[in-house]
């Protein structure tokens, strides 16, 4: 393997309190090493930035939806393709590129780690099969859990405490699977849009004839999570997402976590105050404020981008709500017992009123937010617009004029309804960038050696030109390092990498099996013992992380 000394950069790396100190980052079998060889390869970063590869916590590039949004808008590709070389495939990009783009494109933006953040467990094999297929970055997916009729049985009978058997089930799923962790969208809220077009608005509606709440849900699986202590606590998309007036239920969804760890996605979704008929207004101000009391909560953004977006969610009223604002096409794909899913191509408009108001909520809580640790970048690729917009969202952190100037050719009556226009001058540091971006991220996931730089990290380093120009400078980086071996050089895609796939692993009684075999029996279309996943192919090999129970 390469042993490589990257020379005189400047070294960004919080996790390890090192803030643009110039220093060697020497890397040598995949992993970051105190020394190598005098005949190692040098690459001169003097004058240069240098930051662990780039991971991203909450992203859909895998599995039917995916997919389904590659079918749905041809024509957004059409005129995107990516040719074949030497060294890659053949693909195309647009907003939902296809597999092998996907892993292309991350990695020229120096993304080393990807979080594919909502399979329905069902489909595991259709989402190993694509992450499989994604090169370049190492992988992990959540699976969902807060709309599966087995798992509400269970939670009926622990009276949505968190039971012995729960945490078994929930250790079950994830072995059954493959999947790094857990998700829960809209609990309670999927099941009824799949019965009856209905939804729920509070976490103490019950979800007809099931006996259970969006709250006992909520407690019951997020505490089985953090009782098992895995990796990433659970992932949570929360109930009326998009609704005016859906704070409250965010204060209540927080407050039912609280305590216990957990983390908020797309948090700009849920910070509307308003009535729900009426026009949304921020709340974000208020909203941080209480994540920031509360170091056990996590949250990324979800920032809007203006310009194109695919919405795609296991959240499906959300996008039967999408679909008749825009009157354009539209997916709803229920998966039987476990969970729904819906996708609407949608556009940003700078003009529009609410999307200026998500734009300007999603600055808010970067601009607000007291500890960068909490608070990480995501676009919620590709519903608040696709990854490759993350270079111009770092400029608007960063650059204060060029922020400024955007929000003047936003809708005045929306910015003029956010905090932005209070003096909020605040512009973020590399070293705040590298925390949004890698640091954060990787802590929260629970991946001890991404993120950072520290000795024994992987190699994934991103080496950036130290540009004025700070969406320039992100978007092409000078060289991309994935697991110790130059993978990016000039803008070019110079080797291939499979890239690594996360597991995460808890003990369980295996007898929970008998318990599960006949609520499955009772519900699903697949047989019990056709559902886990075996092929090795799919499974293997894999780096799993253990849990560490609480
Ligand atoms: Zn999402």
């Amino acid at each position: 393997m390469t042993e490589i000394r990257i020379s005189g950069g400047a070294v960004h790396d919080p996790a390890n309190d090192v803030d643009g100190e110039v220093r060697d980052v020497c890397l040598k079998d995949g992993k970051v090493v105190e020394d190598v060889d005098p005949g190692a390869r040098r690459i001169d970063a003097r004058g240069m930035v240098v930051m662990a590869g780039g991971v991203d916590i909450h992203a859909h590039i895998a599995g039917p939806k995916v997919n389904a949004a590659r079918k749905l808008s041809p024509e957004d590709r059409r005129d995107d393709p990516i040719e074949r070389t030497g060294v890659l495939r053949s693909g195309s990009g647009g907003l939902v590129p296809s597999t092998f783009a996907t892993g292309y494109r991350y990695s020229l933006l120096g993304y080393t780690t990807v979080v594919e953040a909502a399979a329905p467990p069902l489909a595991a094999r259709h989402v190993l099969s694509e992450l499989r297929d994604t090169p370049m970055i190492d992988k992990a997916f959540l699976i969902l859990m807060g709309n599966n009729q087995v798992l509400f049985e269970l939670i009926r009978e622990s009276g949505g405490a968190v039971s012995a058997q729960l945490r078994d089930a929930v250790a079950w799923w994830l072995e059954a699977t493959g999947a790094y962790g857990v998700k829960l969208v809209n609990p309670g809220g999927v099941e009824l849009w799949k019965r009856d077009n209905g939804n729920v608005h509070s976490l103490d509606d019950e979800v007809a004839g099931l006996g259970v709440t969006p709250r006992q849900v909520l407690s019951a699986i997020g505490g089985a999570v953090d009782e098992l202590g895995l990796p990433h606590p659970v992932h949570v998309h929360a109930n009326n997402l998009g609704v005016p007036g859906n704070a409250d239920t965010t204060l209540d969804t927080m407050r039912t976590l609280a305590g216990r760890r957990a983390h908020l996605a797309h948090l700009q979704f849920h910070c509307y105050g308003g009535k729900p008929d009426g026009l949304p207004r921020s709340r974000a101000p208020e909203l941080i404020e209480y994540l920031s009391g509360h170091p056990e909560l996590t949250a990324d953004v979800g920032q809007v981008m203006f310009g194109p977006a695919v919405t795609m969610t296991a959240d499906a009223s959300v996008s039967a709500v999408l679909r008749d604002l825009d009157g354009g096409k539209w997916i709803n794909h229920d998966t039987e017992v476990e969970t729904g899913c819906g996708i609407v191509p949608y556009r940003y408009r700078a003009s529009n009123y609410v999307h200026a108001l998500q734009w300007g909520i999603g600055l808010e809580l970067f601009l607000l937010g007291r500890d960068p640790w909490q608070v990480m970048l995501s676009t919620d690729h590709p519903n608040g617009g696709s990854f490759l917009s993350y270079p111009k969202l770092i400029r608007l952190l960063m650059d204060r004029a060029f922020r400024e100037d955007q929000m003047g050719r936003a809708n005045q009556r929306a910015i003029r309804r956010t905090a932005l226009l209070d003096g909020l001058d605040r512009e973020y540091t590399l070293n705040e960038i590298a925390i949004i971006t890698r640091a954060g991220p990787a802590r929260r996931l629970g991946l001890r050696d991404k993120g950072h730089l520290g000795i024994g990290a992987d190699a994934d380093v991103t080496i950036y030109h130290d540009r004025a120009d700070r969406e320039e400078m992100f978007a092409t980086p000078r060289y991309v390092i994935k697991g110790g071996e130059v993978a990016v050089e000039e803008g070019d895609l110079r080797r291939s990498d499979d890239g690594v796939l996360y597991s995460s692993r808890a003990a369980f009684d295996p007898e929970v099996g008998g318990v599960l075999e006949p609520l499955f029996g009772e519900r699903y279309t697949v047989v019990f013992e056709h559902y886990p996943v075996r092929d090795p192919a799919l499974r293997e090999p894999a780096r799993i992380v253990e849990a560490a129970a609480r």
